[in-house]
């Protein structure tokens, strides 16, 4: 291990445990009794767990405003939240959702003081004001795995047909994640698929990051391993021994994203999921075993000496199970692995949310921003078409 000088930026404290849920009500208490709830539509306020929070809240002396996101959320779903919630005295925004509910909360939480435009904020997009805050304090509860934004400093908001941008600062961290792996054993198959290939490419693009550090390393290593022991199990059948994995992979892929970055696949999510109706989790979920092979034969050929080469042997060694493997063939293990989960987890093709050939080149012109920079390797025009291409 390479211990040269890294920073680790602040991360929420963290609640993690089948019926962590249940300690949600004290720990937002300690900030006030008003609360704001985002949620999604319909799912969480539904079911058996989210019945018995309410009451759990209610006995708490708690009260609270509520929020429901539908999809994922908009600049102007931000600001139109915020807006209303003008003279409410939220002490503690808490988000209980998928990233879709956790990023609205997040945003919220950041603006209901401030009181101003998302915009004003928004990466890429508007005057990129720096964000001052104060937030007001927000717990995440994540019942996804995932996105990770439990985790993160960032919340993502689209226009759809326009772009998928990130309002992002320290000071939108959540205050606690409380993830409670139990809240995913309502999520159906596709959704389990898609969600752990987000948090897996998260995972093995901050592991070979250009900002990579060995804290974050070894959280990469563990979730990584975790989703390779989890995803496919729970994917095939709930049990809780899974759901414990696949959240403790999505948990630590936030982490990880957050303080080293990301790659190729995000780098092209970003502009995919901005100009069709494509969920995010599928994205990256079709494009990683390619973007890993494209990222491999890249490196191999024009920076032989780059740090990623032996990371990603090292996780196809892992996966195969033979410490003896050498670096070329763990490599083409680890792609090959890669390929037969796409199949196994029976993940869409781009072509499904009528995305084509033609799209391509706008596409690739607006990926060159935000994740793409923290790829262990600058790919070509080309190759960033082929990786598209070779799941159209
Ligand atoms: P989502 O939040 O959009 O939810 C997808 C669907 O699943 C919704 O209909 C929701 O109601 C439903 N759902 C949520 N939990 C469920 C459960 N337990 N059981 C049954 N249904 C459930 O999907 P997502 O993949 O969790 O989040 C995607 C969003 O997160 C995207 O906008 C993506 O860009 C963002 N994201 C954010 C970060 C970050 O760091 N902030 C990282 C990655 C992705």
């Amino acid at each position: 291990m390479s211990a040269n000088s890294f920073s680790i930026a602040r991360l929420p404290r963290i609640e993690f445990g089948s019926g962590s849920l249940q300690k949600l009500p004290a720990i937002a208490a300690a900030y006030g009794r008003h609360l704001l709830l985002v949620t999604g539509l319909r799912s969480f306020a539904e079911s058996e767990a989210g019945v018995r929070l309410f009451a759990d809240l209610r006995a708490q002396g708690l009260s609270w405003e509520q929020v429901k996101v539908s999809g994922e959320p908009s600049p102007d779903f931000v600001d139109a939240s915020v807006a209303a919630l003008q003279g409410a005295r939220i002490d503690c925004v808490v988000g209980i959702g998928g990233g879709s509910a956790l990023d609205a909360a997040k945003a919220i939480a950041g603006l209901l003081r401030p009181g101003n435009s998302v915009i004003d904020h928004l990466e890429g997009v508007g005057p990129e004001l720096p964000y001052q805050g104060p937030a007001t304090p927000f717990i995440a509860v994540p019942t996804t795995a995932g996105t990770g934004s439990e985790a993160t400093k960032n919340a993502v908001l689209s226009v759809r047909g326009g772009f998928k941008k990130s309002f992002r600062d320290d000071k939108l961290v959540a205050e606690w994640a409380i993830v409670d792996p139990d809240l995913l054993s309502s999520c159906p198959p596709a959704l389990i698929a898609a969600d752990g290939m987000d948090a897996f490419t998260q995972l093995l693009e901050s592991f070979v990051s250009l900002r990579a550090n060995p804290v974050t390393d070894a959280l990469a290593r563990a979730g990584i391993m975790a989703s390779r022991e989890g995803l496919s199990a729970l994917h095939r059948e709930q049990s809780a021994a899974a759901r414990a994995q696949v959240a403790y992979a999505s948990l630590n892929s936030g982490i990880c994203l957050a303080q080293a970055g990301l790659g190729a696949v995000h780098g092209l999510a970003s502009p995919l999921g901005a100009f069709f109706p494509i969920p995010h989790g599928v994205v990256c979920g079709t494009l990683v075993a390619s973007a890993t092979a494209s990222n491999v034969a890249a490196l191999e050929a024009r920076d032989a000496d780059s740090p990623a080469l032996p990371k990603y042997a090292e996780i196809g060694r892992r996966f195969a199970m033979q410490k003896g493997l050498n670096g070329p063939d763990a490599r083409r293990f680890l792609v090959e692995a890669l390929r037969d989960w796409e199949k196994e987890l029976d993940l869409p093709r781009l072509s499904a949310y009528a995305i084509a050939a033609a799209d391509f080149p706008r596409i690739v012109a607006a990926s060159r921003a935000g994740s793409m920079k923290t790829n262990p390797i600058v790919l070509t025009d080309a190759e960033l078409t082929a990786i598209l291409s070779s799941r159209l």
